[in-house]
């Protein structure tokens, strides 16, 4: 399976605003867009204005990053989106959004996307009672989505990572039950509630080039 392999924070650095790739450290001043806000690489930064394109392109890459996705798989995304009724980036954001990997960081099991990714992949989530392992997996309405056998995993690990759930606010179309570690998927996300200030105009405008 393809993955990023370098630097996160770099993918930060390269954007030039923090996209809370790594959970608590974010928010801590170690994070390296506190440190060195310049982008990365030994050129001396120069000051010039960004053309339409470079926005559109740094939008796309924000997107990207943000969510974990590859170049070909985000451009599926784009296709899916496009093919389906509704405005095409409302409906991109909401692809994204309902990606399983995501809906575990949403629902708070997890301090980031990345995190949430690796334990969908190591099989700790079901789907309406069934093992489910891949990330990309695109959760629909009325879905529930829970910790795999939550008894019989490591129960400091699962303490460690759901104590005072949920950590931060979940999306209206998201139930946490928090007592039985479940979620559900109450609607469909709606665009103006996601908050990675993402803005889909630009990633179409840059798509339909
Ligand atoms: Fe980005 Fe988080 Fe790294 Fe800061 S600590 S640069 S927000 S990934």
């Amino acid at each position: 399976m393809a993955r990023y392999t370098d630097p996160v924070c770099r993918r930060c650095r390269r954007i030039g605003e923090k996209l809370f790739l790594k959970g608590e450290r974010c928010f801590t001043p170690r994070c390296a867009i506190e440190k060195r806000r310049r982008p990365p690489g030994n050129a001396v930064a120069r000051r010039r204005r960004s053309s339409d394109w470079a926005l559109q392109l740094r939008e796309k890459q924000k997107a990207r990053f943000t969510y974990g996705v590859l170049e070909s798989q985000f451009r599926k995304y784009f296709e899916m989106a496009r093919e389906r009724p509704g405005v095409t980036g409302d409906v991109l954001l909401q692809l994204l959004e309902t990606r399983l990997d995501n809906v575990v960081f949403r629902l708070s099991f997890a301090d980031s996307r990345a995190q949430a990714r690796q334990l969908v992949n190591h099989g700790h989530f079901v789907v309406n009672g069934r093992r489910m392992d891949i990330p990309s997996y695109l959760v629909k309405e009325g879905d529930i989505v829970s910790w795999k056998r939550v008894n019989e995993t490591v129960p400091e690990f699962i303490q460690a990572l759901t104590d005072g759930l949920p950590k931060r606010p979940v999306p209206l179309w998201l139930r946490l039950d928090a007592a039985t570690l479940k979620g559900e998927v109450a609607s469909a996300p709606d665009p103006s509630e996601v908050d990675t200030g993402i803005d889909s105009r630009l990633i179409v405008e840059f798509y339909s080039k």
